[in-house]
């Protein structure tokens, strides 16, 4: 048994759906878990749906429509029988969300989150069943919220090990069958609480999914099939010319995620590491092309690679009396960005400042700084970018930081990160 996890961008519209069908029956006689992800940008717009509904905006149901008419189109392109039973599934699958909106909204906007936002996956999931087998290729659709199992932390499950890996052995009962290929269908991104409701694992959580099933079915492999040709060595919404890296130990590659890296899910890799589970990154454009395996290497990247973030901000804290900063402003700093929920992208301190490159997020940065303020004095720079090499020199730098003003660089042995400004 093997996993395949196909991201939103191959999902997009009917001819990505019938490049999925094309890819599993070029491998047709495999034993499969793939896992899929909502359809193009629909995370993006159910995220809009839970803003709008929570503060009841008049749009709420105009918003809905145009979700459900995106649907609409790809299956009547998918399926030229109008009474196919995938038409009613995904009605009733709407059904659920124009209940829960006509209610009002629960307190917890991350509950109201979680439960409307999974539909998209099991909008795609449901639909790519239902055509995998008009095309002859056989399979059960399984519902990931009853295989992954996470508490209740919404927006941000946190898996159940144990649970989630009775729970998919359960389901999936012909993992060692060698002998005919058995397929499943399920959702990326989505798990259940033992209360039985809908948790998200975090975005772009899909591919966290995939290893999760790898992990706890013993594959040897999962394989994420993506708009590009493999892992690049920097992202080429970024950077003209970029280098597709054949072959990448594990430690590089969560090192590269944990930077920012898009190309894999930061979660993705440890649990694959942990049971020497290879992880081939290919393209779903070309999928006769190898892509890069992520494995048990000893080797180092064979060249610098470039992890870019923008929309970085970069907060300075003093303390108000000019006091060093010391373990224990350190730990009281910590524990607010902790509270707050916002992660730090990278940190230096002096004697009498330390400071902060975090993602833009005005609604949460505002309610930190208003903390902070009580017991420091609070300096920040909005519209920065952030790039972390790894592998570096100086010539990569002095690549990347043309026309730039330097606000922070942090090195170390392997890794530089620069905060900086354009000019
Ligand atoms: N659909 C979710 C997202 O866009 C999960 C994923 O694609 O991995 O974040
Ligand atoms: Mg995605």
């Amino acid at each position: 048994m093997e996993v395949f996890k196909f991201g939103g961008a191959s999902v997009k519209d009917a001819g990505g759906i019938k490049n999925v069908a094309k890819i599993i029956s070029l491998h047709a006689d495999k034993s499969l878990v793939i896992v899929v992800s909502a359809m193009g940008k629909l995370t993006n717009a159910l995220e809009q749906l839970t803003d709008a509904y929570v503060a009841q905006a008049e749009n709420t149901l105009e918003i809905f429509e145009k979700i459900k008419e995106y649907h609409h189109q790809i299956l009547i392109e998918l399926f030229e029988d109008e009474n196919h039973s995938v038409f009613d599934e995904i009605a009733n699958t709407f059904i659920e969300i124009d209940w829960m909106l006509e209610d009002e909204p629960h307190p917890d906007y991350d509950f109201n989150y979680d439960q409307i936002v999974s539909i998209g996956e099991l909008l795609s999931s449901k639909i790519l069943s239902a055509y995998l087998k008009t095309c002859g290729l056989s399979n059960t659709w399984l519902d990931a919220r009853g295989c992954v199992q996470t508490d209740n932390t919404y927006r941000e499950g946190k898996v159940d090990w144990l649970k989630t890996r009775e729970a998919i052995q359960k389901s999936i009962p012909f993992a060692d069958d060698v002998n005919s290929a058995h397929r499943f269908v399920t959702q990326g991104f989505i798990g259940g609480t033992s209360e039985n409701f809908t948790t998200t694992l975090g975005r772009e959580g899909s591919d966290y999914t995939a290893a999760i099933f790898a992990s706890c079915l013993d594959c040897p492999s999962v394989t994420i099939w993506k708009d590009v040709p493999g892992v690049l060595n920097a992202d080429p919404k970024w950077f003209e010319e970029t280098e597709k890296i054949d072959q990448l130990s594990y430690q590089d590659a969560i090192e590269l995620t944990y930077y920012g890296a898009t190309v894999i899910h930061p979660k993705t890799i440890k649990p694959l590491q942990n049971k020497d589970i290879k992880l081939f990154v290919r393209s779903f454009i070309n999928p006769e092309e190898p892509g890069t395996v992520i494995s048990n290497l000893e080797n180092n990247l064979p060249v610098a690679s470039f992890i870019f973030k923008m929309n970085q901000v970069l907060i300075s804290i003093f303390p108000k009396d000019f006091s060093f900063i010391v373990e224990e402003n350190l730990s009281q700093i910590f524990q607010l960005f902790h509270d707050h929920r916002i992660k730090i992208n990278t940190m230096q301190n002096s004697a009498i400042s330390f400071s902060v490159c975090v993602d833009q997020n005005e609604k949460k940065i505002q309610a930190l700084i208003a903390d902070l303020k009580q017991q420091y004095k609070v300096k920040y720079n909005n519209n920065l970018e952030m790039v972390t090499i790894r592998w570096y020199n100086q010539s990569t730098i002095d690549r990347v930081i043309e026309n730039k003003q330097i606000l922070l660089e942090v090195k170390s042995r392997h890794t530089c990160q620069i905060v900086m400004k354009g000019l």
